[in-house]
Formats: C-alpha cells, structure tokens, sequence
C-alpha cells in the first residue's frame, strides 16, 4: 500500500497517518515540543506496529488519549486511566537519538 507515513518512518495508510498527525499535533501542544519530536516519539513508539489500514485500534482513542499513552511518564497518580494529558504530565525521556533533528525539550 502506497508510500504514506514516511514522516513517521512506517508504511502506513491514509487514514491512519492523519490520524498520527494529530496525535503528534497532541504531543507538540500538550507536552511543549515540536512537531517534529513528536512525530519521531511516535515512529519510535510505534516503528513497528502493523496497523489496520481503516479499522485499528488507535481509532477507539481519541488523539488526546494516544498523546497521553506516548508522551507521558505517568508518575503521577492522576495520570494513571487519564484519558488525556493533565496538569501533572511529565514528558516522557526521550527516544534514543536518531537521523532526525530533535530538539530537547
Ligand atoms: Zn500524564
């Protein structure tokens, strides 16, 4: 299937690399970095999932949910079941550095 998802270094269709758009559009706004981190959290989380091309389950979860489960250390106790990212969030450490620029937060 066609070449999508290439930002997030996995073959990917249509409607599932929308969706990890705005999942990194999530990240970037709640966890305060950049798009482009976010999206390489994102290809380093899920690098190697197979997803459904319309039905997966990433769908069931709100972005706001899947930014969450990516982004956050979930230390705090109002993290845990937490269907988005509170005031309590701390940012995950990051990925191992990669090809791609990303900044530290
Ligand atoms: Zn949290």
């Amino acid at each position: 299937m066609g070449s999508g998802g290439r930002g997030f270094g996995m073959e990917v269709s249509p409607q599932v690399e929308e969706y990890l758009w705005e999942i990194a559009e999530e990240m970037a706004e709640r966890f305060g970095i950049s798009r482009a981190e976010a999206v390489a959290r994102i290809g380093y989380e899920w690098g190697d999932t197979a997803f459904e091309p319309e039905n997966d389950l990433i769908f069931h979860e709100l972005p706001e949910y899947w930014a969450h489960v990516l982004g956050c250390e979930r230390t705090a106790a109002s993290c845990w079941g937490a269907a988005e990212p509170g005031p309590h969030c701390q940012l995950r450490a990051a990925p191992p550095a990669t090809a791609r620029p990303r900044p530290l937060p």
